[in-house]
């Protein structure tokens, strides 16, 4: 609803960056909105400064990387997550959160994993949240073929991983944007209201 303060809000109106290289950000961005944050398009670095949280959305993760390396953000979004800000990525955003890409999470994503043929599909979802499953879709989805130890996978589709978090980086292989269930982005805002807390 709008108006309602995010949840997790410790009184200030959050502000979260939704990285705008490409992609489906538009979408993220009137959810964050729906929820009550302040939402901020990230391109350059300086977009960063200040920011509670972060969204990389879904795209192409080949288009995302080169657009991440022309505008020098690689390093950027390293000391970002090294600061404890919380960071979410769904789809391709998941694959630029993997250790081959920006290595913030410990999981090697397989992209376009559940076949050409197979580009998109519904299916429902347990990631544990109060309401039971979410409705979610696929998109040429990637899946989480290996985790370290200390990853805590939340779902999986087919016996394939499919959410997961570490600390403060939660990934989706689905498209939470897209449809009228905010409750994914709803958890992300917790986790950025418990680091605002943590770092008060
Ligand atoms: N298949 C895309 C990739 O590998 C991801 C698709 C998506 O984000 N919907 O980059």
């Amino acid at each position: 609803m709008s108006g309602s303060p995010a949840p997790g809000a410790t009184g200030e109106q959050m502000t979260i960056g939704v990285l705008a290289l490409q992609g489906d950000f538009e979408a993220h961005g009137r959810v964050l909105t729906r929820l009550g944050a302040a939402v901020r398009q990230v391109r350059v670095p300086g977009d960063l400064d200040d920011l509670d949280g972060l969204v990389i959305p879904g795209g192409e993760s080949t288009t995302m990387t080169l657009g991440i390396e022309r505008e020098g953000l690689g390093e950027p979004l390293r000391a970002f997550h090294a600061a404890g800000k919380p960071i979410f990525g769904t789809c391709a955003g998941l694959i630029m959160c993997d250790r081959e890409h920006l290595g913030l999470i410990d999981i090697r994503a397989e992209r376009n994993a559940f076949g050409r043929q197979v580009r998109s599909f519904e299916a429902q979802v347990d990631i544990g949240l109060p309401g039971g499953p979410i409705e979610a879709l696929f998109i040429r989805a990637p899946w989480i073929a290996e985790h370290g130890p200390e990853v805590e996978i939340l779902a999986e589709v087919d016996g394939h991983a499919v959410a997961a978090r570490e600390g403060s980086v939660l990934v989706v292989s689905f498209h939470p944007e897209l449809g009228s269930d905010d409750r994914v982005h709803e958890l992300f805002l917790r986790i950025v209201g418990d680091a605002r807390l943590a770092a008060a």
